[in-house]
Order: structure tokens, then C-alpha cells, then sequence
């Protein structure tokens, strides 16, 4: 059986954020961060709020957040009472609020004990809403939230189907404002989402089509919306596949290349986006032994012509390098900025971590403790190894 789950309304496009005044509520928690309130997108948010009758209050939480954070937030909101919780701003901070909200609805609950299987009877108190400000993580539409423990550099994967926020708010009006540094690691990690949701050996029907839908988006969209800020239909289009590639990966899995970005993420703190834009292009090396046909399948969806699966996987590679390179990604931790002696000293932590990752669990080669070794040495150096 297949449980899928997406919000109950999605509003996405120019003007949808005029779909908060028809929300019903009495009070709402905005959980946002600096950044995004200095923007004065949480003021935004409140005077539509206040529209619908509805009072706010903001709680600002840090980027990456902490386990520490959400229990503040938790405490808050307990005092504050909200039908409504609202995540604003970029993954991280719907994340916080998704963690935040499930703490004030359930205090009996650990963030890093949440799990796919268990019932946690949410939607007694507040409903929740996410609104992204960039366009990449798709929390917006997923049932993970990604809480950082910053005491044993790790990054706590919480997914359930209950977390999937009630409604996501698409509109193009607040990646507008993003910069282009962000419009690259974020449209990206999207794009991992979606690669990842395909070869994810839980994959399905659903999360398939919805897939290749948001890679082909990506392809078309990124680079121009990355090379012209005031490109609106690629603006728009990157900001629906976001949340696309959310639904995708939230109905099927991620894989490898965010067991590996979380580990990177947590031991040698490269931001989200950042560190699976990197990994990306490895990872389809890595995985094309075993799931050649799916990468090719996405190969063909992109436009690459080919004679065999296996030129038309190593084209796709190559487009991929050539995405990054037009986005001036680093296409190695090493280009990254990361000191080869810092990278050393964690090579067993992050390889000891990374095949602990459930994550792994969905990708559809298994990875060792050796491999693990090699892959990380591989994406340092950006040399070619042999797996
Ligand atoms: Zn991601």
C-alpha cells in the first residue's frame, strides 16, 4: 500500500498569499528567522492575518535550529494559546515549526524520536501553515522536519505523514528577494529532491510523475532565474517546483545524497543546500551501478539523447557538473572552502555517521563503511575514484 499525503490546499502563484485572509483562526505563532522579519515578511504575513480577524505573534528562531530552540518555541506557544502555527521563511524555519508544533500539541514527545510509524494525534490545538521564502526544501509540502543536535554534531530526521503541513502558501513574491547565492543552493537542493524521490527504491507512481514534472522545471528554470532576478515566470516556476520536489521526495524518500549532506551538514557545518548541490553529481556516479536505468529515464526527460543508458547517465553527470559550474557552485568540499586537515580529522566521524544515516535505508545501493571512505574522499577532492 502507498500512503501518500500533500497538503490539503496548496495556494501557489502571484497573489497567493492573499489566500491566508480566508483562513479560519483566532491567534497564530509565526516561527521565522532574522533575516526573513528584517525583510519585513513577517509583517507581510500579520497584516494578512489581521485581515482574517486573526492576531499573531512572532517567535525568531536561528538558522539550522536547534533542539534547544524548538523547546523554547514549545514553551511559547503553550503560553500563547495559537490555532495556528506558521513556518516562514526558508526550510529550516518551517522545520522548526513543524518540531515546535509538534511539541506543543504532544509535550510528551521527543523531536529526535519522531518516526514514520508513530501516531502522534496531531491537530487538537493548531493547524499548521508553511510559507517558503526560497525555493528548495519543499518543507512546505513534507512530512520531515530536520532539527539540528548541535551537542553531538547531528542533524535529527523526524519525518511523519501527520507533518505535513495543513496548507502551503507558494508565492513567488518572496524568492524574488533572494540572493543569488541562495537562488543556486536552494533550486539545487530541489533538485536533489526530486532525483532522489526517483531512485529511491520506496518510490511510486505518485512521487514518480511528480519527480521528472519538478527536474524538467529545474533544468528549464534555474539558470535563468539564477542569471536574471527579474525573470518572474522562472522566479515563479523554480518556486512551484520547490514545493514539488518536496511532495516528491515527502511520497517516496531522499537517499544518499542527503544521508551524506546531513553528515557534512553536522560535522563540518555546510549549510543544507550547499552541501547536497555538491554531493549531487557523485551520488548518480555512485548509485548509476545499480539504478542505471532510472538515472537514464531522468537523462531523457531533460532532453539527453543517447544511444545506451549507460552514455546517457554519464551525459546526465556531465549536466549536472555543467548546472553547477553556470551557477558557480564549488563541485567539491575541497572548492568548498573546507581545510584538508579539518577534513581529515572528521573523515571517521563523517563515514562512521553517514552508515548509520536511516536515510540509506532508500537508496538503492547500499553503502559500507569503506565505500563510505572512498565517496567522501571522492567528493573532497573531486577526484575520480573507482567505487
Ligand atoms: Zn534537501
Amino acid at each position: 500500500m502507498w500512503e501518500i499525503a500533500v497538503p490539503r490546499t496548496i495556494a501557489a502563484g502571484e497573489g497567493a498569499l492573499e489566500y491566508l485572509k480566508q483562513v479560519k483562526g483566532n491567534r497564530a505563532l509565526i516561527v521565522t528567522g532574522k533575516t526573513v522579519k528584517r525583510m519585513g515578511f513577517a509583517d507581510k504575513v500579520a497584516n494578512y492575518l489581521r485581515e482574517a480577524g486573526i492576531g499573531s505573534e512572532v517567535f525568531e528562531v536561528e538558522p539550522e535550529p536547534s533542539v534547544e530552540t524548538v523547546i523554547k518555541g514549545a514553551e511559547i506557544a503553550r503560553n500563547y494559546g495559537p490555532d495556528l502555527i506558521i513556518g516562514l521563511g526558508g526550510g529550516s524555519n518551517i522545520d522548526a515549526a513543524k518540531a515546535i508544533w509538534v511539541l506543543y500539541e504532544r509535550p510528551d514527545v521527543e523531536v529526535g524520536s519522531i518516526n514514520p510509524f508513530m501516531k502522534l494525534g496531531l491537530r487538537k490545538k493548531a493547524r499548521l501553515i508553511g510559507i517558503p521564502t526560497t525555493s528548495g526544501s519543499g518543507s512546505e509540502a513534507t512530512r520531515a522536519t530536520v532539527i539540528t543536535n548541535p551537542a553531538e554534531e547531528r542533524k535529527l530526521e523526524s519525518p511523519n505523514n501527520e507533518l505535513v503541513p495543513d496548507i502551503a502558501i507558494v508565492d513567488p513574491e518572496f524568492p524574488r528577494a533572494m540572493p543569488r547565492k541562495l537562488v543556486a543552493e536552494t533550486g539545487l537542493d530541489a533538485l536533489s529532491h526530486a532525483i532522489e524521490a526517483y531512485v529511491a527504491t520506496v518510490g511510486n507512481d505518485f512521487s514518480d510523475a511528480i519527480a521528472i514534472k519538478t527536474i524538467r522545471l529545474v533544468f528549464k528554470y534555474l539558470r535563468r532565474s539564477y542569471e536574471n532576478r527579474e525573470d518572474n515566470e522562472a522566479i515563479t516556476r523554480m518556486h512551484i517546483a520547490a514545493t514539488m520536489g518536496g511532495m516528491a521526495f515527502s511520497n517516496s524518500d531522499v537517499a544518499i545524497v542527503h544521508a551524506l549532506g546531513h553528515v557534512t551538514g553536522g560535522v563540518l557545518h555546510v549549510p543544507h543546500g550547499r552541501a547536497m548541490a555538491i554531493i549531487l553529481p557523485y551520488s548518480v556516479e555512485y548509485n548509476a551501478k545499480v539504478a542505471m536505468q532510472k538515472y537514464a529515464e531522468i537523462a531523457k526527460a531533460v532532453g539527453i539523447e543517447a544511444k545506451t543508458d549507460n552514455k546517457a547517465v554519464e551525459k546526465f553527470v556531465e549536466a549536472l557538473r555543467q548546472l553547477q559550474r553556470e551557477l558557480e557552485e564549488p563541485a567539491s568540499l575541497k572548492e568548498a572552502g573546507i581545510p584538508r586537515e579539518e577534513f581529515e580529522k572528521k573523515l571517521d566521524d563523517l563515514t562512521s555517521k553517514a552508515i548509520k544515516s536511516v536515510i540509506l535505508r532508500s537508496n538503492p545501493r547500499p553503502l559500507n563503511l569503506e565505500e563510505a571512505r572512498k565517496l567522501f574522499v571522492y567528493i573532497y577532492e573531486g577526484k575520480k575514484v573507482d567505487f
